[in-house]
């Protein structure tokens, strides 16, 4: 079964257990209302040895903010704020103490920049590598949470910063080359915690998720749940190093796909210019379509793109 198979059967078999008020499967997020107005999201996201990461190729102290990065940025692609966390951890004989120590040392830098407390967790053996888990919960009103179920036919496509930095650190890294720039990136991926909470503040912005996949897979989510589809400017998208094929099909970018109302996209984005003193992207606009499909636009004209590792969602 591939991974988006397996959650549909997740899905389809916990049909019959009653939520509790517990939102489904599908975004960033699961969402519970808890009274007054608010809500509780919460999110989790494992990390692998070998799979998510290669110990000879990060610091334990990098891993133990990216661990919790990647969890933040799915409660901040809620348009909500990140408050507290649990903390798994499955260590191998052959991680120190000192690695330990290291990576929590990295995990609780991160956590005291955005006040999320460790409330919890688990800590075993492993007799396979690494393995971290991490459970974060945000709380925040309920009119901000943002869902990718949201986007409307008109809406502008908007990314939150430059695309594809951290898939071309990845390459560098498979090549040997850890120092560089952009394997840095891949390293410590910066996620916009912040600026999710501030635009989940913002009326305007309807759908939005994170991207962890790569937009061209990540975008496909939206436009499935919000039935409808999308033309992509991909002149407007704004690739690190002009590689638009990594910022693209890449991963593990965590920047916000966000979309805003069509009359209100100029002035969000010059409010958020203004707040943050860097850029938001708008990349395409919503169209009404059945298939949940992205038009790939060039100078004004549909093209077909012939990215590697590119599938036709
Ligand atoms: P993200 O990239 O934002 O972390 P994923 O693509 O990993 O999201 O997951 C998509 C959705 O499926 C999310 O709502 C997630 O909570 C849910 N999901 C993933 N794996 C499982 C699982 N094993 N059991 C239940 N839900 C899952
Ligand atoms: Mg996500």
């Amino acid at each position: 079964m591939t991974e988006f198979g397996l959650i549909e059967y997740v899905a389809r078999l916990f049909g019959d257990v009653d939520r509790q008020g517990w939102e489904s499967i599908g975004d960033d997020c699961t969402v519970l209302p808890i009274g007054g107005g608010e809500v509780l999201v919460m999110t989790t996201d494992m990390l692998q040895e070998d799979v998510h990461f290669l110990r000879g190729a990060t610091s334990a102290y990098e891993l133990g903010r990216k661990s919790l990065t990647v969890n933040l940025s799915d409660v901040a692609a809620m348009g909500i704020k990140p408050v507290a966390a649990l903390l798994s951890l499955a260590l191998p004989s052959d991680a120190t103490d000192e690695w330990a120590k290291e990576f929590l040392d990295g995990f609780h830098s991160l956590a005291k920049e955005h006040g999320v407390a460790l409330v919890g967790g688990d800590t075993t053996s492993s007799k396979a590598g690494i393995s971290i888990n991490v459970v974060a919960i945000g709380r925040g009103r309920a009119e901000c949470v943002k869902r990718r179920a949201a986007a409307q036919v008109g809406d502008v496509i908007f990314v939150g910063d430059k695309l594809g930095a951290s898939a071309l650190g990845l390459k560098d890294i498979l090549r040997g080359e850890y120092a560089t720039a952009l394997a840095e990136v891949h390293r410590n991926p910066v996620a916009q915690i912040a600026e999710g909470e501030w635009l989940g503040a913002r009326e305007e912005v309807h759908a939005m998720m994170d991207l962890s996949d790569g937009l061209a897979s990540d975008l496909c989510h939206i436009l499935k749940l919000s039935h409808c589809g999308a033309e992509v400017d991909v002149e407007s998208i704004p690739a690190v190093g002009g590689d638009v094929e990594s910022a693209v099909c890449g991963g593990e970018d965590y920047k916000l796909l966000f979309t805003v109302a069509g009359s209100a996209a100029e002035q969000l984005q010059r409010d958020f210019r203004e707040h943050f003193g860097v850029e938001i992207y708008a990349v395409g606009r919503i169209t009404a379509s059945s298939e949940a499909e992205i038009c790939w636009m060039e100078n004004g004209r549909k093209i077909t793109p012939q990215w590697r590792g590119f599938s036709h969602f």
